[in-house]
């Protein structure tokens, strides 16, 4: 299999850093003690899981005993909406975003089925930009709302919103606040010591260079809490089950390079993220970002290209080794745009032909320059060949959207 790629699909999955790998090693062969045995061998892997606790802890102004370790970040995010439901019985209430990850859609559209009580769930809309409207989440807060909880940044398009903002006014009213963090999480400072109305965040290791099947709920102290999976006594009796050791090490080590490269992050990369963006949006005719230019995380750019499939872009660039992710999923044999760009209201000639590049450390200014090289002359042919390009569709003039209900 080739690892010679060019690899801009950083919200997917990260490579795991070689400082992680070397981090975990030792607790695949001479590391292997349970950290809960009651003898020394088991118990100097616990004193290590200390450490990994405290690294993560500081990447986001949190205190250690806020940790609880999961299996990953779609776990977190059941963990948080199932807690706060049970905590508070008698809400039957959820407020949440249309562009949420479907870790979160997809529970909070299903809740009714899976707790076998009648919820209601607002999904508040977004507009062009993928920005919400304040007043309207403030208006959709009653007394019967048990939680809110609205990403961090989106993984599609990176917009970030003012979380911080919405959990203060949420506390205002005595409602719990969770956040779904996974994108944010070592691509932009955070610091829960200041956002002190944040109850619940969610992180996931494979997203921040640590290995998959690692993830983290943050709680914060005096929040009340009921554990989603029962069973042993590990994480003071909040989330049962033996502990991942080697990823939990392998991310107390992502977190600590993260912190260290914050600023790379948001000066190098976000750079090249801009040269990338523009480049190609100057480049090429009838392309258009999604989402808002800059209340966004600096790593993503979302780019759509109207008339031509993202599917088909993608395998075109996969020919030149170059990874990257688009807006639309297949499904059911249909090609449908994503929920995301749908939501934001994106032309549907538009929402199929996205494409998202998300980059990392680890990207170069090269590979950047090679996209740009690559990328125009697989449009214009696509473009060619599709029936709905310029002349080629009889209810289309110069590239306009189609006139014919086709
Ligand atoms: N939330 C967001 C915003 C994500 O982007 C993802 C993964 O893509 C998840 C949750 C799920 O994380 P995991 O793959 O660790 O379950």
């Amino acid at each position: 299999m080739s690892t010679n790629v060019i690899y801009m699909d950083n919200n997917a999955t990260t490579r795991v850093a070689p400082e992680v790998l070397e981090a975990m090693l030792p607790f695949f062969s001479d590391l292997y003690g349970n950290p809960s045995s009651m003898h020394s061998f088991g118990g100097q892997v616990g004193n290590v899981l200390k450490e990994s606790r405290e690294q993560i802890a500081n990447l986001i102004g949190a205190s250690p005993d806020e940790i609880i370790f999961t299996s990953c970040g779609t776990e977190s995010d059941s963990t948080a909406i199932f807690s706060a439901l049970q905590a508070f019985p008698e809400k039957r209430h959820i407020v949440t975003t249309r562009v949420e990850h479907p870790a979160i859609k997809n529970l909070c559209e299903n809740i009714d089925k899976l707790t076998g009580h009648k919820h209601k769930v607002t999904q508040l809309p977004v507009d062009r930009e993928g920005m919400l409207d304040l007043q309207r989440y403030e208006e959709s807060l009653t007394d019967d709302t048990a939680i809110v909880s609205v990403m961090w940044a989106n993984n599609e398009t990176g917009v970030i919103f003012p979380v911080a903002q919405m959990a203060e006014i949420a506390k205002n009213r005595g409602i719990l606040f969770h956040t779904d963090a996974v994108q944010a999480v070592g691509k932009i400072p955070i610091d829960l010591n200041d956002d002190t109305a944040i109850d619940f965040f969610s992180i996931s290791g494979h997203k921040l260079h640590a290995s998959k099947g690692i993830g983290v709920l943050y709680v914060r102290r005096a929040t009340p809490f009921v554990p989603f999976l029962m069973g042993g006594h590990q994480e003071h009796g909040r989330r049962g089950g033996t502990e991942n050791v080697a990823s939990i090490i392998g991310l107390g080590k992502a977190c600590e390079l993260a912190g260290n490269r914050m600023e790379d992050e948001n000066t190098r990369v976000k750079t090249m993220r801009d040269k990338l963006e523009q480049g190609l949006l100057e480049k090429i005719p009838h392309s258009m970002l999604n989402g808002h230019k800059t209340e966004r995380l600096p790593n993503t750019t979302s780019v759509s290209f109207e008339f031509v499939e993202g599917e088909a872009i993608l395998l075109h660039l996969d020919r030149f080794g170059i990874c990257a992710s688009s807006g639309s999923a297949c499904t059911s044999g249909s090609l449908e745009p994503s929920h995301v760009l749908r939501a934001m209201g994106v032309p549907f000639t538009a929402a199929h032909g996205s494409v998202r590049f998300s980059l990392s450390v680890y990207n170069t200014e090269d590979e950047v320059d090679l996209i740009l090289e690559k990328l125009p002359p697989i449009i214009e042919n696509l473009r060619e060949m599709s029936p709905f390009w310029k002349g080629n569709h009889p209810g289309m003039v110069g590239g306009s959207q189609c006139k014919c209900s086709c």
